[in-house]
């Protein structure tokens, strides 16, 4: 399989070119299709596999499609710690670099403010921890009213760490009419029940 068969816009494939990807890992060839036909999908995929663009690609090519990028955060992606959510923010970065896409990270420990410019300053994808991001929905300085899509990156470990208030709490926030996007390494209940609360029709994907 190739990446041009999965993904049509130019921007992206050049990114991924530029990526040095040649063809697609096997949670990308399976997630790439099923994001863009519009399902909720739960995918058991372990780090290393090239899940973050299994879902960054599919969602950058959704936000493009239009001519003109509207200004309205389209995109949150929510993961357990900073330095997860750095990665995938870098990721996101490298795969809209040809578009016109503005990607903006949250995360605490540090000071709140430039983070809130950042995020005004036009951003369409949101990757950030729950508790910083409700500080933030608490500020003023988001708000998740045009959300049309939502990423639970490493889900069974936000559980781990305790964020079931934070989730319930950004889950009132967020649109019902969105598509959820839930990645874990490992299924266990606790999953199983969040999985309930957050996903419609999930496809079920394993690699
Ligand atoms: P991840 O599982 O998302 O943390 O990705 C693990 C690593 O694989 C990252 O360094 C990615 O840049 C890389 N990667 C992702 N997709 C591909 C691919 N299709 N071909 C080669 N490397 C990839």
């Amino acid at each position: 399989m190739t990446f041009s068969s999965l993904i049509s816009n130019p921007n992206l494939l050049k990114a991924v070119t530029q990526s040095g990807y040649e063809t697609p890992t096997p949670i990308q060839e399976q997630a790439i299709p099923a994001i863009l036909a519009g399902s909720d999908i739960m995918a058991g995929a372990q780090t290393g596999t090239g899940k973050t663009a299994a879902f960054a690609l599919p969602l950058l090519s959704l936000l493009d499609k239009k001519q003109s990028v509207d200004k309205k955060l389209r995109v949150l992606v929510l993961t357990p710690t900073r330095e997860l959510a750095q990665q995938v923010f870098k990721s996101f970065e490298d795969y809209s670099q040809f578009t016109q896409i503005n990607i903006a990270l949250a995360y605490g420990g540090v000071s709140i403010k430039p983070q809130a410019k950042q995020i005004a300053n036009d951003a369409q994808v949101l990757v950030a921890t729950p508790g910083r991001l409700l500080d933030h929905i608490e500020n003023g300085s988001v708000s998740l009213q045009d959300l049309q899509y939502l990423v639970f990156d490493e889900a069974d470990r936000m559980l781990d760490m305790g964020f079931q208030t934070e989730i319930k709490n950004i889950l009132k926030r967020a649109p019902k009419n969105r598509q959820t996007l839930l990645f874990s390494a490992t299924f266990d209940d606790a999953i199983f029940d969040l999985s309930k609360t957050l996903l419609n029709d999930p496809k079920l994907i394993e690699v």
